[in-house]
């Protein structure tokens, strides 16, 4: 097999406050291979966006380690809930933004920026400002900011909450598959066990709080074609269903 793009050994960690010693998460560890979409579902609270804090380094395990074999030059990507587009700037500026924050913006990122927008439909925006777009749009235009950095790694921490359920799908199965068709390596927190089986290659399953890694299961639908509606249709999808529910309710008992 490749070698990993991320390796996580034995992590934990507990966040210090005034009021006491918050034990977020134990004894964590998996592997991400290139390529590889991993969705991680648990319990609200359990230490999800804790653990993409640790991967991307902005917090540091207090025990175990974290390695990330990333190649050169090529960064970490990180889509949220909120879609922080700047609401005073176009959709293409907005885009735009990290390779102009970074002093690497060419004719040709800025033609890759467009042809992204073309491709998901917001080439008749590129010129409008975030209010004028729908919620989906902006997650989009969201999504082809990040992708513009040509990031190696993709955290996704619940980027599709915010949306309502109609909108939600259509965006997450386009969002797959922009994410499939450019072989990025990605990681979604979800809520939503529909949503984590019809996109990943493999989902880990937390415990409640301190989060420990209580299963890992490998997803293979017979699919007719990419869709996320073909994903959800696939004979094996309502056992996965199924087991992943029972998974998550035992950790509410
Ligand atoms: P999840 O994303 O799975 O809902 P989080 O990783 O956000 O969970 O949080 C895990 C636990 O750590 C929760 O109990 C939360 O209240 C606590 N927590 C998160 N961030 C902080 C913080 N900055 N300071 C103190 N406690 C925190
Ligand atoms: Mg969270």
């Amino acid at each position: 097999m490749n070698k990993p793009v991320l390796d996580c050994k034995h992590i934990s960690f507990s966040y210090h406050t005034l009021s006491g010693e918050t034990k977020a998460l134990k004894d964590i560890s998996f592997s991400i291979f290139p390529g590889e979409f991993v969705s991680i579902v648990g319990p609200s609270g359990c230490g999800k966006s804790t653990l993409l804090s640790l991967i991307s380094g902005l917090e540091k395990p207090q025990s175990g380690e974290i390695s990330l074999h990333l190649e050169d030059k090529k960064s970490i990507g990180y889509m949220l809930q909120q879609d922080h587009l700047f609401e005073w700037r176009t959709i293409k500026d907005n885009v735009l933004l990290g390779p102009e924050i970074n002093h690497t913006l060419t004719k040709e990122k800025e033609n890759y920026a467009l042809s992204l927008l073309e491709e998901y439909g917001l080439f008749q925006f590129v010129n409008k400002k975030p209010s004028e777009l729908s919620g989906g749009m902006r997650q989009r235009a969201a999504l082809i900011r990040t992708m513009v950095m040509s990031p190696s790694l993709l955290l996704l921490d619940e980027p599709f909450s915010a949306l309502d359920f109609q909108t939600r799908l259509s965006v997450s199965s386009d969002i797959g598959a922009i994410i499939k068709k450019s072989n990025i390596t990605a990681i979604l927190i979800t809520h939503d066990l529909a949503e984590a089986i019809s996109l990943s290659d493999r989902i880990i399953v937390l415990s409640k709080r301190p989060g420990e890694v209580k299963k890992e299961i490998k997803i293979k639908l017979s699919k007719t074609d990419e869709t996320a509606l073909s994903a959800r249709s696939a004979p094996e999808f309502n056992d996965y269903f199924n087991l992943l529910w029972k998974e998550i309710s035992d950790e509410y008992e």
